[in-house]
């Protein structure tokens, strides 16, 4: 086990007066590396195929009730333009799990054409199968950053939870970022999901794979993500553990920020505006009202949902607030 910096350690541990330090502690060094610039991003869902069953997932293989969809270039590029005109200048292009030949070409395909026609600033994509030449051939496509979810740093809830056969594999889902950056990514994402594991043991191990890899490859830079589990039709409530309230997630912010203060933290429309907001002071990047289905923003396919967003307001407000609050997007 590496050594963490003690303000992530005793940040999770404490309330009231004394989290408030810590708190303040990473809101200044927020405003010292990113100032009141926020990055705001959107996903593009290219594929709801997936031969994995995660319980908490609504594309889940298992989940037979709806048709399953799978973009085609124009039809991303669709979508990307979509985002454009809305203002978001970072993709993140995510499918389902799977491996075969053509699953590489189809994410190269709908990649390129997004750069080429649509060129927004930032292109990350979710995808954990990939070996390292297959990563290297996504980079060449466009594609600037890879981010994947461990879900759990808990092996045993990981394999109670995940037993088909990629994502069953902790170790090889684990090393996904190491082959990202061996193929020429210069940033890669990590996050869990915050409520099928134990919060506090979870961050505290993300923050460790993280160290790790940065131990092996100093330049890299990371990306955290913060979700709260969201369960939607086809998923399993049993899959859930404990219920990371919003102070827990101050905490798990906290101490990330204060443990990377120049990486960046992110967090969804899964939280409602009046967190994304206030959080701002620490997290640097920002989605909202996004779709979690294929081809959700134009082409009205009657899909299921990946999961479900806390999508109460338009995005124009979610904009309009974040400027109230001081930030520019
Ligand atoms: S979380 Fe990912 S791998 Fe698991 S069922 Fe959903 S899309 Fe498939």
């Amino acid at each position: 086990m590496l050594v963490l910096n003690a303000p992530l350690l005793s940040c999770l541990e404490t309330d009231g007066k004394e989290f408030e330090t810590y708190y303040q502690k990473a809101v200044e060094i927020t405003g010292k590396h990113f100032e009141n610039k926020r990055t705001l991003f959107n996903p593009i869902y290219v594929s709801d195929v997936c031969l994995a069953d995660c319980p908490y997932c609504g594309f889940r293989g298992t989940n037979v009730g709806f048709k399953r969809k799978t973009l085609k270039p124009e039809e991303t590029v669709r979508e990307a333009l979509f985002l454009k005109e809305r203002g978001i200048n970072c993709i993140l292009i995510l499918a389902g799990d799977y491996k075969h030949s053509k699953y590489v070409e189809m994410l190269y395909d709908n990649i390129k054409a997004v750069k080429e026609e649509v060129n927004p600033g930032w292109i990350g994509i979710e995808v954990a199968t990939l070996e390292i030449a297959e990563y290297a051939k996504l980079r060449e496509a466009g594609a600037n950053s890879v981010t994947v979810f461990q879900e759990t740093y808990n092996r045993t809830r990981y394999s109670c939870l995940h037993q088909v056969r990629y994502k069953g594999d902790f170790d090889f889902r684990f090393n996904a970022q190491k082959r990202a950056i061996l193929a020429g990514f210069e940033e890669v994402g990590l996050g869990v999901l915050y409520g099928i594991g134990f919060w506090k043991e979870d961050t505290i191990a993300m923050a460790e794979h993280a160290l790790k890899l940065r131990e092996e490859f100093p330049n890299v830079k990371f990306r955290f993500s913060f979700p709260r589990l969201q369960l939607s039709r086809g998923q399993d409530r049993s899959c859930r553990t404990e219920q990371m309230t919003t102070s827990d997630l101050r905490k798990a912010i906290t101490g990330i920020r204060l443990t990377f203060p120049q990486d960046s933290l992110v967090l969804t429309g899964r939280e409602t505006v009046k967190f994304l907001c206030k959080s701002a002071a620490v997290v640097d990047t920002l989605g909202y009202a996004g779709q979690t289905t294929v081809g959700g923003y134009t082409l009205n396919v009657n899909g299921n949902n990946q999961f479900k967003l806390n999508k109460t307001y338009a995005y124009d407000y979610f904009i309009n607030e974040l400027k109230e609050n001081g930030w520019q997007g």
